[in-house]
């Protein structure tokens, strides 16, 4: 199918842009890496009557360490968050996630921004940006706001961004001595979106977990926290015995419903599978 007939303009400041945006309100959309968007038209799915191409904004772009914190600029492409020593160093949890997002041509076009924007409940980003303790930057013609990405993700593609508003990045805390992450996911072949992921970062000492935060993807409509199964993982020394008790627990946190990939049975099962594997991972020596 082709799209339904559209304007296209590419600005070269944010002024402009919050310009086109409040002059043509709902039938606008920003135009990233289009990875998402265009096939969205092409399926008529969304019929725009203007596209704001802003690959123009090269401020919007970039991966900064700045003290304790590192920015990641919303048209930052997926492959230069792959290839940064700064995320492989400060960010292993967003490093390891970036590689599971489609094939290198839609990791050279697809945006940090226009992942974390889409909200895409399959996406490596968002759970990743929610393990982290994230903070997304927005703008509009009102100024800017500042949103922790647990309560950026409201719903199927739903986030908090309002009209007239951009995202212009991310800020993560970098990963604090004492802290390890792990990433993993399952999907039918390398590169698809995923049946079930998760995104987990915390403190080990030993044997033991704190400050613990489990994000499950794919397994609703937005990245799901998995807080009982974490209660349990942080209150005693991890075992075998303690993780069949997080495992078990993972059903008050998950109701995941079914979708192409399975049952939601099937997909609460393959999340335990992979609590198993990553708390495992995050205490072996080499996580
Ligand atoms: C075959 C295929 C496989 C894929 N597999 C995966 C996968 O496994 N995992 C995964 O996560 N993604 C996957 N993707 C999608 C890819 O990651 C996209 O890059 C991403 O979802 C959207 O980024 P984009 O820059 O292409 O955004 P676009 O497609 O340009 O935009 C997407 C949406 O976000 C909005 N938007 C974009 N940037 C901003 C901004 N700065 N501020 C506000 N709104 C904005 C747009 O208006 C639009 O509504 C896949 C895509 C394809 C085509």
């Amino acid at each position: 199918m082709k799209p339904s007939p559209f304007a296209y303009t590419k600005p070269s400041s944010l002024d402009q842009v919050f310009e086109l945006l409040a002059a043509h309100g709902e039938g606008a959309k920003l135009l990233a890496g289009g990875q998402s968007l265009i096939p969205t038209l092409n399926l008529r799915l969304s019929s725009p009557s203007l596209l704001i191409d802003i690959n123009g904004l090269g401020q919007l772009s970039g991966i900064a360490v700045k003290g304790e914190t590192i920015h990641i600029g919303a048209l930052t492409r997926h492959s230069a968050v792959e290839r940064s020593p700064e995320i492989a160093r400060h960010l292993p949890l967003v490093a390891q996630a970036v590689r599971h997002i489609g094939h290198a041509a839609i990791r050279n076009r697809g945006t940090f921004g226009g992942s974390l924007a889409f909200a895409d409940p399959a996406a490596e980003l968002p759970a990743c940006t929610v393990a982290l303790g994230a903070t997304l930057i927005l703008a509009s013609r009102a100024g800017r706001r500042r949103v922790a990405a647990r309560n950026f993700f409201q719903g199927l593609y739903a986030t908090d961004l309002q009209a007239g508003e951009i995202l212009l990045g991310a800020e993560f805390p970098v990963q604090a001595s004492g802290y390890r992450s792990h990433f993993a996911e399952l999907a039918r072949r390398h590169g698809d979106y995923a049946m079930v992921g998760l995104a987990a970062h915390g403190r080990v000492s030993g044997e033991k977990l704190s400050d613990l935060r489990l994000v499950f993807f794919g397994v609703g409509t937005k990245p799901v926290m998995a807080v009982s199964a974490a209660r349990v993982l942080e209150t005693q020394a991890v075992t075998n015995a303690s993780i069949a008790g997080a495992t078990a627990a993972l059903a008050d946190d998950l109701d995941p419903p079914a979708d192409l990939n399975g049952s939601g049975a099937t997909k609460l099962h393959l999340a335990r599978v992979l609590l198993g594997r990553v708390v495992q991972a995050m205490l072996s020596e080499n996580a």
